[in-house]
This record gives C-alpha cells, structure tokens and sequence, in this order.
C-alpha cells in the first residue's frame, strides 16, 4: 500500500457533489462502473487528460473511452449510424463501447482520440457513475483505474493498491458488478466488428448484428489497447495444464485449489471475481515466494470468452 492515500469518498449525494467539483476543476476521480473501476477526467480538458496517461503509465498513442450519460449526448461528439444506433438502442446503458468517427465539432481534447479520427464512446448503467455524469454536465474520459499492464481495479482498495495517490479521489461504491471491461464494437455497414471481448456476451450481440468479424489480432493499431501484455500480475502467470510444486493454483468449478473464481462453475461469477481472484493470488504468490500462478482455461462461451481474453494477456511473457 503506497504511503500517501487519495481521498475516499462515498458513494452519496455528498461524494458525488465532491467528486463532480473536483473533475470540473481538472482532477482525476477514480469511479465505479458496472464493468471495472475507471480513472476519470473531464474529455473536454486537456491538461486533465494528460494527467490520466501520466498516472497509469498508458502509452500515448492508445486512446480513452468516453463516458456519456446517454444517445444524444454521445451524438455531440460522434456520428451515429444506423447500425450503430441498433446497437445502442439494444444495450446501453450497459457495458458496451461503441467506436463511431468523431463529430468534427466534438470538442474533445485531442490526446483522447489519440489522434485517431474515432471515439470510443460508452454509457454506463452503474447508478453512482450516471449520477455523476448528470452532475458534472460534461463528458469524462475514462479508462480502466490500473497502472497500464496490469489488471484492473473491481474495488476502491485495488485502486488504492496500484493507483496511489497519483490519483486525487476514488469515489467508492463497493465492488464491481459485472467484473471485466466493456465489450468493444466499431458498427460498420459492411459488418460490426469486434475489438474486444468483454462484459457484454457475444451471444447477446450477435442475436441483434449476426455474426460479428472478430478482430482481435494482439498488437493492432486499430485497437491499440489489445496489446499481447496486459492485465498482469507481477507474478508470472501460467495458462492451462497441470499445476507445477510451489504454484498458487486459481480454480474453477469442484476441486483442489487456493481460490475458486466460481465453485458452481459459473462463468458470470467467474468474471466478476476475476480481478479480486487475480489479485488475492499475486499477494498470496509474493508472500509464500510462489515461483508462479496457474489459472485454468475457461469454457469458450458466455463472459467465459472475455475471461479466456484477460488470461491469455496476462500470461504472455513481458
Ligand atoms: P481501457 O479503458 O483501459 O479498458 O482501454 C480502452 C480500450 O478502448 C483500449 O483497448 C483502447 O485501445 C480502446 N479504444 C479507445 N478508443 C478507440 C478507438 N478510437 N478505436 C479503437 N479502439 C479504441
Ligand atoms: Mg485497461
């Protein structure tokens, strides 16, 4: 636990008011959503979103999530296309972000695109999260609340943990409901196009679009988050395969191990543990000097595929 804290503040009428003032006034406020926990700014500042890329560490050149309260805010700063609006009809509020070409009058600071002529845009369904979008009246951008690479924040103290007080609040409203990130989709004519697995099962998505063009390829510029490295512990991680002496063994369904994501097999629950699980295990690993962390594959289907996506990441070699 770093030495000097960020204030927490709860997730009230009071916190929110707090947290409002302090993103109007160019501050970052780590926030809950319904997926993970994020590291806000006020889009429209520039100077507050510089202060997001230094405090995670992220490269410059891969861009930040909008956050809008609903359609037609989101219609201010990007063009919305039929296909794209079926999609948002369908699933937002919720955890879906949708890549849309940027409206040229958006007012974004610049380094939120990252110079891409496309925005990442998402609106939320968490209640704490809308509550302060209404209150703070602008758009904030805001990636997940972990140093870059490393897995991400579903509670205030993981926050703390990683973030320290590089950030300047953390509005904290418990853990995380859903547990991964959102689900990345760029809606085109010619066929939606998925960008990143994640909270949002592409079973649901399909139902509406028809088969989706995965385009999950590591190390893509045009998602430049799906990076091969990510979400990593600072113990080696091992995917699959038997358990190796002295590992810290993360389960799923029955059987022997150190921590379960789901003992019913469930893959919901699986996915909203997943980062506490993640983190248990690496605090467990330091502590017993585990030489690594053996997780299992999970069942391809459901938030199973989302969870497979973090894992395969986070066991790539740095
Ligand atoms: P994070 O908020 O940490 O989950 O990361 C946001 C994700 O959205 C990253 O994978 C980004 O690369 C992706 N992203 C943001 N803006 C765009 C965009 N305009 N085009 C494609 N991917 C984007
Ligand atoms: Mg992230």
């Amino acid at each position: 636990m770093p030495d000097q804290v960020p204030t927490i503040l709860a997730a009230d009428g009071d916190g929110i008011a707090r947290a409002a003032r302090l993103l109007r006034d160019g501050r970052l406020v780590a926030v809950p959503t319904e997926t993970v926990y994020g590291l806000a700014a006020d889009a429209t500042n520039e100077t507050a979103v510089a202060r997001i890329f230094a405090a995670k560490g992220r490269p410059g050149f891969n861009p930040l999530i909008v956050h809008v309260p609903d359609l037609s805010a989101a219609r201010r700063i990007a063009t919305v296309s039929p296909e794209a609006e079926a999609l948002a009809r369908a699933f937002w509020p919720g955890a879906l972000t949708l890549v849309l070409p940027l409206a040229p009058d958006a007012g974004l600071a610049p380094p939120v695109t990252a110079g891409l002529s496309t925005v990442a845009i998402r609106v939320p369904a968490h209640p704490v999260m809308r509550a302060l979008l209404a209150e703070v009246g602008r758009p904030l951008a805001a990636p997940s609340a972990n140093p870059s690479g490393r897995m991400s924040a579903t509670t205030a103290a993981h926050v703390v943990d990683g973030l320290g007080d590089a950030v300047d609040a953390v509005l904290d409203a418990g853990p995380c409901a859903v547990g991964v990130e959102s689900t990345i989709l760029a809606p085109r004519p010619e066929g939606t196009r998925l960008l990143r697995e994640g909270g949002l099962p592409r079973e649901a998505i399909e139902a509406i679009t028809g088969p989706l063009t995965a385009d999950l390829t590591p190390g893509r510029v045009e998602a430049p988050g799906q990076m091969e490295r990510h979400y990593a512990p600072r113990v080696p991680l091992r995917l699959g395969g038997a358990a190796e002496a002295g590992e810290v063994v993360v389960g799923f369904g029955a059987g022997d191990c150190d921590l379960n994501l789901s003992e019913a097999g469930d893959l919901d629950e699986a996915a909203l543990r997943l980062f506490s699980v993640l983190h248990e295990a690496e605090a467990m690993a330091l502590d017993r000097g585990a030489p690594a962390i053996r997780v299992p594959r999970l069942p391809e289907k459901g938030l199973g595929r989302a969870i497979n996506d973090r894992l395969q990441r986070a066991s790539t070699p740095g």
